[in-house]
């Protein structure tokens, strides 16, 4: 079945070392391996896409990108350049390839600037934001007009895991669990917790945030946010119940989670309406991913919806 995947990344030569000084327990050849596929839009990408029955990928820097630069004006400089970069790939094969913009979340006029530039201009599908900026979560204040943009535009934001700002305690000594084995599923569910229980999602009803991973565990646990947050004195006032907001304003990707158990929980907590496919390229294998899709046990019109239609709709694609 032909797919659309939308965490799959690139990287741009100014880009790369950001994205290596956070990769330092790697080996370096396996690092050099994985920055030649990031810098490629030829061949081998499509080889790829092509492998996992991908006829369209989003494409997405390679965290923790511009956001990872401690000088503001320098980090609206290199997400700009990235994005023009990007744009360029995306019109030499307009049938195989879109974009998701990159954005200085340290300026946020430039980032909203820059976001509305990529959606009007250079014709992206949204964003993608790599967790928190220095140690700043989306649910500051200083983000709401950011986020009346990105409701405006009608546009979804891909928050993507990054590394904890300050390692917690109980993963010192725990090399196993950093990273994407556990440390970023707690890091990015908990960042989109914020948003959930700082009120985004009352003031900005119709806000469209993907996480990856099948959810980054929390399809599993949307009674428990009920049942233990109802309990607690001196709450921040919400308009519904937590899991009210994770069902209406959460999507998310199969990207690295390529197993039945968390797809049908995804599907069985979210509907079929909220779960989408997606690789992780180049860190997943796109044969792997594609084979668990299209063998998973759904129906084919909820296999449809995940391979693409769900793509189309929260993006608004022409496919
Ligand atoms: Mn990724």
């Amino acid at each position: 079945m032909k797919k659309i995947a939308l965490e799959e990344h690139f990287i741009t030569p100014a880009l790369e070392p950001y994205m290596r000084a956070v990769m330092p327990n790697l080996p370096s050849e396996r690092a050099d391996h994985l920055s030649q596929l990031m810098l490629d839009f030829g061949e081998r990408r499509l080889a790829a896409m092509d492998s996992a029955g991908v006829d369209i990928a989003v494409l997405s820097i390679s965290g923790p990108g511009a956001q990872g630069e401690p000088d503001a004006a320098m980090a609206v400089k290199l997400a700009r350049d990235a994005n023009d970069r990007l744009a360029a790939e995306v019109a030499k094969r307009p049938t195989r390839y879109r974009g998701f913009a990159h954005l200085p979340m340290q300026d946020v006029p430039a980032a909203i600037a820059e976001l509305e530039r990529c959606v009007s201009e250079l014709g992206f599908v949204g964003s993608m934001v790599n967790g928190h900026t220095h140690g700043v979560y989306l649910d500051h204040p200083k983000y709401d007009p950011f986020w009346e943009r990105m409701q405006a535009l009608d546009v979804p934001l891909y928050l993507h895991p990054a590394d904890s700002f300050v390692l917690p305690y109980v993963l010192e000594g725990a090399p196993e669990l950093l990273k994407p084995t556990w440390e970023w599923n707690f890091e990015t569910s908990s960042h989109f917790l914020r948003l959930v229980f700082s009120g985004v999602f009352d003031r900005f009803p119709r806000l469209k945030i993907i996480l990856g991973h099948m959810g980054e565990t929390m399809p599993y646990h949307l009674w428990r946010f009920d049942s233990r947050t109802a309990l607690i004195v001196g709450k921040r006032p919400l308009k519904e119940a937590p899991s009210f907001y994770l069902k209406r304003n959460m999507f998310v990707t199969t990207s690295g989670q390529f197993d039945n158990v968390p797809l049908i929980a995804a599907l069985s907590a979210l509907g079929a309406d909220k779960v989408l496919f997606s690789v992780d390229y180049p860190y997943e294998d796109s044969v792997v991913a594609g084979r668990f899709l299209d063998a998973a046990p759904l129906d084919e019109e909820t296999r449809g919806k995940v391979a693409r239609g769900n793509a189309i709709s929260v993006m608004n694609i022409k496919a």
